[in-house]
């Protein structure tokens, strides 16, 4: 079996243990992965404040950061196929996805290469006549990034790229459901020539490894993606530490369909939006909002595309849905849509677990018209199953895609302009994709409301949250200061 190491400060280690991580397509163990426990999350944290600290890194001139990124991003585009044959074999997530996505990492990677030497402070225009008064703009400290197990490379790029645009240091803990991804990047990240323990990446689980790093007494800021549940442990750990945190969860984003649309671009979106990376995907479009007038049709259409989707070896190029990334999130998805029938959920295709090795879920529509507050409706799958709702008026449509506690991505599909400036105002979500879905860049902020989470990942807006402000009040009087006891 192929074994992976930890990187600590500028060296590769084995952790206290190793955990055998499987191959979602066979189900089978291919690899031991470091497991890391509290020694070496102390080790990892250690190392990334004495970086932080270190003239090396904190005499390094933004321009200087920011040329080291670049070198970066260059050895992912070169390294692309290969991080993403790792991604594709550890989490079962299509190669067509990861090879296409890890290659636009790297350009998230050039986007803060150049952000380094943009992140201004500002000279304030104060109110008394013998002072002048500024803003640094300065980093946090030492960040500790932790990440779920699908899209690692992507979601590790947003918080590692910005984190060290502004000055920071990083603790990256990989998620222990396929962590190869990150621990062979790892390798690449040594040639770019950062200082020793600028980034350090491990992996484990939650309560030894992620609780340990999360709510440690050097970190000073967390970012975090992964699901509500774990948000809630962060946020109960960063009471240890006093960490401010940027939280990246779930959604159950609607995609809203009015009987205007181009319905072609519409299924297609749909498609892309629940069933590509076999949905499982923070921005899954999971509800169906559709106009009656055009729900058999639609649904019609959906179905016949959902059931022509080839299901495959996540390694093949022809594979458009590959297993789920754990056994877990199938048992999961299986009595999320037995719980959903029972209440009056319609199964229209999908929903059965095929024959044969791997942790395969077909494509899966739910016609929930019936029931409306199914568990279906209310949950995040992380699957590639769709709810379908219907609705009457705009007034309606907005109401149904509003009738929810996520509030991360929207789709959104007419050609009535007016339209759809009213609904893109009422939405309450972090994206408003119109007549479009899934389409993300570096330079467009990303993140949720309400249960989605706080903080922005992507764009200026990212780089900031790494980074706090130091006032600086400079006196130009040669006066003495006058009585002692009256505040300035
Ligand atoms: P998860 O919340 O179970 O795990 C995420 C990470 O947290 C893992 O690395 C895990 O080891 C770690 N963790 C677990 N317990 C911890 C603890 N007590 N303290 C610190 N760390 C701990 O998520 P998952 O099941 O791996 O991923 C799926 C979830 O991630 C979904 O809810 C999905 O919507 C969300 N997600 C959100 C985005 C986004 O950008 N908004 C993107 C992708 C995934």
């Amino acid at each position: 079996m192929q074994q992976f190491q930890q990187y600590i400060d500028g060296a590769f280690s084995d952790g206290a243990a190793q955990f055998e991580s499987k191959d979602p397509a066979t189900g089978q163990p291919w690899a031991l992965m470091p497991e890391a426990r509290a020694e070496d999350v102390n080790r990892a944290v250690n190392a990334a404040e004495r970086a932080f600290l270190d003239p090396e890194w904190t005499n390094m001139t933004a321009t200087q950061r920011g040329k080291l990124l670049l070198r970066l991003s260059d050895l992912i585009a070169e390294n692309a196929p290969r991080l993403a044959e790792f991604e594709t074999r550890d989490t079962g997530k299509i190669i067509r996805e990861t090879s296409a996505q890890i290659a636009y990492v790297a350009e998230y990677y050039r986007y803060y290469a150049g952000l380094a030497d943009k992140i201004e402070g500002a000279f304030l225009p104060i109110d008394k006549p013998d002072m002048q008064v500024w803003l640094r703009r300065e980093p946090v400290g030492v960040v500790a990034a932790v990440v779920p197990w699908n899209s690692q490379l992507f979601l590790s790029a947003v918080k590692i790229g910005p984190a060290l645009a502004a000055g920071c240091t990083v603790v990256l803990k990989a998620s222990e459901e396929g962590p190869a991804p990150m621990l062979e990047f790892a390798r690449i990240f040594d040639q770019a020539g950062f200082p020793k323990g600028v980034l350090n990446i491990i992996t484990g689980f939650g309560p030894d490894c992620g609780s340990v790093l999360t709510s440690h007494p050097k970190v000073a800021h967390v970012a975090f993606t992964g699901g509500p549940e774990t948000a809630r442990h962060i946020v109960r750990n960063s009471a240890n530490n006093l960490a401010s945190t940027s939280l990246e969860l779930g959604g159950k984003s609607p995609f809203i369909v009015f009987e205007d649309a181009d319905l072609d671009s519409a299924v297609n979106a749909q498609v892309s939006g629940i069933f590509a990376a076999t949905g499982q995907s923070c921005v899954a479009g999971s509800r169906l909002v559709i106009q009656r007038s055009i729900k058999d049709e639609f649904l019609a259409r959906l179905k016949e595309k959902a059931g022509n989707v080839v299901i495959g070896s996540p390694q093949d190029m022809a594979t458009e849905v590959g297993p789920l990334c754990t056994l877990r999130q199938r048992d999961r998805a299986l009595d999320l849509i037995d719980r959903s029938v029972a209440q009056g959920a319609r199964l229209v295709i999908g929903g059965q677990v095929p024959e044969g090795a791997g942790y395969f879920f077909p494509p899966t529509i739910l016609d929930c018209t019936d029931a409306p507050d199914a568990p279906c409706v209310t949950n995040e799958f992380f699957g590639p199953v769709l709810s379908v709702l219907s609705f009457e008026t705009e007034a309606e449509a907005l109401a149904i895609a509003n009738d929810t506690q996520f509030g991360l991505a929207s789709g959104l599909f007419t050609r009535d302009l007016t339209r759809a400036h009213r609904m893109m105002r009422g939405i309450r979500a972090g994206i408003v994709w119109v007549n479009t879905y899934r389409a993300v860049s570096p330079i467009v902020p990303f993140g949720g409301f309400g249960l989605s989470g706080h903080g922005r990942e992507g764009g200026v807006e990212a780089a900031l949250e790494y980074t706090k402000t130091k006032a600086v009040w400079l006196r130009t009087s040669d006066d003495p200061i006058p009585d002692p006891f009256v505040m300035r």
